[in-house]
């Protein structure tokens, strides 16, 4: 599989890949780890004229503390935020999160911002995201600006990224302690979720059960309003409009996510998971 002919340019800033985007026009990709975008030009699926690689942009990696959030900077790969002290202690899901996406290599290239942007609904740092009630930072020609992770996607395999702009930085809550649970159901060891679980601290994020990650509000209501697991759990695909393929259809997919919440809610009341 040979992807189309495309234009690459390496960036040495944000300010200088925002640059390059502009220089190239609408058509222009940014190039994070590659280990989505480049098997979808392979595939054909994508076709861009050209690739600002934001791979070695210093300013662009690193984790660190900035008053009561944790800062990721958008090309921290998957390996580097699971093996974080500072995200294992202060946000577990979100370490936790990251050790599930595929196997070692895919982690050690694949980057958070380069997931987020990508909004595969299947995939499971954005439903982390959500689930965590984290952030992004956005640098674009007009500026910088946040956005909510709950106004973040928009669609399938869409964001509300405009063209021109970049995912400069994730932010999530520093919460040491907060009870979590996740639960991913895959077929394979190094799967997307069939459908997949985030929960902490009275929210819930599900994967694979809509064209975004979705919140699963029923259960956070019927937390709120002081349900156990089992009785918040059942109303886990309330409102979802999850699709069908070759692993699960419509009802399957609302059976695991009402059992798989369950299970995560029985998690995070347990106490701290491994
Ligand atoms: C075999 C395999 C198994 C996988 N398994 C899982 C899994 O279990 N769970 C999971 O969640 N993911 C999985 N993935 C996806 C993996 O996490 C990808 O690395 C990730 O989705 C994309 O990150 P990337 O850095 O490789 O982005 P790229 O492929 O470089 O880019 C993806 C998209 O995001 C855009 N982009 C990248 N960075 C930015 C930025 N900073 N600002 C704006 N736009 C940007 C690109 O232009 C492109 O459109 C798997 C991938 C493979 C190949």
């Amino acid at each position: 599989m040979i992807p189309p002919a495309f234009e690459y340019a390496a960036a040495e800033s944000a300010g200088h890949a925002l640059d390059l985007l502009a220089d190239y026009g609408e058509d222009a990709k940014l190039l994070a780890g590659g280990h989505s975008l480049l098997p979808m030009m392979k595939l054909r699926l994508a076709a861009p004229s050209a690739l600002v690689d934001i791979g070695r942009v210093g300013e662009l990696a690193g984790i660190r503390s900035d008053g009561d959030d944790l800062v990721i900077g958008a090309a921290t790969c998957h390996a580097d935020v699971a093996g974080s002290a500072l995200v294992r202690s202060d946000a577990p899901l979100l370490a936790y999160s990251a050790a599930q996406v595929g196997d070692p290599q895919i982690r050690h290239r694949g980057t958070i911002g380069g997931s987020l942007a990508h909004a595969d609904p299947a995939a499971d740092l954005p439903m982390a995201l959500v689930a965590l009630g984290g952030s992004v930072e956005i640098m674009g020609p007009g500026g910088s600006r946040v956005v909510a992770a709950d106004d973040l996607f928009t669609g399938f395999f869409e964001t509300s990224l405009q063209p021109g702009e970049l995912l400069s930085a994730v932010r999530v809550p520093s919460r040491p302690g907060v009870p979590w649970g996740y639960q991913k159901f895959v077929r394979r060891a190094n799967d997307w979720a069939i459908v997949g679980v985030a929960a902490v601290a009275g929210r819930v994020a599900l994967a694979n059960m809509g064209p975004t990650p979705v919140r699963a509000r029923a259960v956070e209501q019927a937390l709120a309003a002081g349900a156990g697991p089992a009785e918040a759990a059942a109303r886990a695909a309330e409102g979802a409009e999850p699709g069908e393929d070759i692993h699960a259809d419509r009802p399957y997919r609302r059976h695991l996510a009402r059992v798989l919440t369950r299970r995560a809610l029985e998690q995070a009341q347990a106490g701290p998971a491994a």
